[in-house]
């Protein structure tokens, strides 16, 4: 008996080098794996549970989200049009320390229905009170990489605030029937020192877990880098230990031809946020030069202070548009290699090799996307359609670790108008601003 059957769908498979559509197929679901991909008629549809008519739909891997700051949804819409130094210290900075545990599971709630709703199954979370996180994500279904942010730059004894958040690693690694999955998230060079960041490296190494951080946002935090140290923010990072482990390199947008080697050696990944860059005018990472030296690179909305929206399929086109814009030139970055970088590079960067495509063994997280409106016809190019015309709304159907989370776009795990009232009754408190509230300074 099969537990759920898709059938006659246009199906995008994502393996590396190797997007195809197969039109008028069937998937064939079994607990939590993809059993069968085969043509509309050679499964019998008797043998399943449940049948989805997928007529008129594509089916594709639920899109990765390779970094972001999911609570931050919370602020959506308040540092706009300020340069890099006062998004942090004007804007976010003062914001977040008035957060509370109950307001970031509220405000994680908020943007997983955001991102089922985008078609979003996986994201890697770098963010504080990831408990609470951790929790949002067992109710909503979808799965994640979690990392509890840290600093050490002005924090008193920062290696018990790093030790913390091993323990969250250890009380939550596999959680959720294996959906979550756990990392250390120092935040940054340009505020962890290299002590801290080699302890954060040991760390890692003695847990058997990844890192994730950010590295090279903008020109100034290499230059600054370079003079301080005389070594790249890569090279900080190297020399600390910190690539002798699985890592999310956030950004990248900054590196040298010597940390696209360095990179590359490792076996790191990148999580590009095309958007934020976009923004807050911090320059566009040299994609093509990373994934030609083999750096997997998966797409990343970074929080929605910087990108206003968790729709990774927006910021995929957005990375495709770009690299041709940068490189004058309209034939790179493909959208075989835009939807790769979506799906089976986000899979790579996160060390879940068996995501990120649609085959027999996989885990089944797949979405469904409507062709019937206007902007999707006429199917002549079924991958051009999803990159470059669907929208979010056109997902209609996700499915995660073989369960629906949505079906004809109607949530089925969270309930959209409570998170909402939730979230909106947190804001006047969250806005306050506290008299001689000491609070974290960005300096690159
Ligand atoms: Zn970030």
């Amino acid at each position: 008996m099969l537990d759920l059957l898709i059938k006659n769908a246009d199906v995008i498979s994502t393996a590396p080098g190797a997007v195809t559509v197969r039109h008028g197929h069937d998937i064939a679901i079994q607990g939590n794996r993809i059993d069968a991909v085969l043509p509309t008629g050679q499964i019998d549809a008797g043998r399943a549970k449940e049948v989805i008519d997928a007529s008129e739909m594509i089916a594709m891997p639920g899109l990765i989200n390779a970094h972001c700051h999911n609570a931050m949804v919370l602020f959506r819409g308040a540092g706009e049009d300020v340069s890099i130094e006062r998004w942090f210290n004007e804007v976010i900075w003062p914001l977040e320390s008035n957060l509370t545990a109950e307001d970031v599971y509220w405000g994680a709630l908020l943007g997983l229905a955001e991102m089922i709703e985008a078609g979003v199954t996986t994201v890697a979370d770098h963010y504080f009170f990831m408990d609470e996180v951790a929790r949002a994500v067992e109710q909503a279904g979808t799965r994640a990489n979690l990392g509890w942010a840290v600093f050490s730059a002005g924090v008193e004894r920062p290696e018990n605030k790093l030790r913390e958040t091993t323990e969250f690693v250890e009380r939550w690694q596999g959680g959720a029937d294996g959906r979550i999955t756990t990392w250390l998230a120092p935040h940054s060079p340009y505020t962890c020192d290299e002590a801290f960041l080699r302890l954060s490296a040991d760390w890692a190494r003695k847990l058997n877990v990844g890192i994730h951080t950010h590295v090279s946002e903008t020109r100034e935090q290499v230059q600054i880098s370079l003079t301080k140290t005389g070594r790249t923010p890569f090279e900080v990072l190297r020399d600390a230990g910190v690539f002798e482990v699985p890592t999310i390199i956030a950004h990248a947008a900054h590196p040298t031809d010597g940390d696209i080697a360095l990179m590359a050696r490792a076996g790191a990944g990148v999580a590009h946020c095309p958007k934020t860059f976009l923004k807050l005018a911090a320059g566009i990472a040299p994609v093509l030069k990373m994934r030609e030296a083999g750096i997997p690179v998966g797409i990343g909305s970074d929080g929605v202070v910087s990108n206003n929206t968790l729709d990774i399929l927006e910021q995929t086109r957005l990375a495709a548009m770009l690299q041709k814009h940068e490189n004058r030139n309209a034939e790179v970055l493909t959208i075989a290699d835009a939807l790769t970088m979506a799906c089976n590079d986000g899979a790579r960067v996160l060390h879940l090799p068996d995501l990120g495509d649609l085959a027999p063994g996989k885990l089944a997280d797949l979405i469904l996307i409507r062709t019937d409106s206007p902007h999707m016809q006429p199917v002549l190019n079924v991958t051009a359609n999803v990159l470059y015309s669907a929208q979010a709304a056109d997902v209609d159907t996700v499915i995660c670790n073989g369960k629906l989370l949505m079906r004809g776009r109607n949530l089925l795990t969270l309930d959209k108008r409570q998170i909402i009232a939730e979230v909106r009754s947190r804001m006047a408190r969250l806005q306050q601003r506290i008299p001689g509230q000491r609070l974290q300074t960005y300096e690159a």
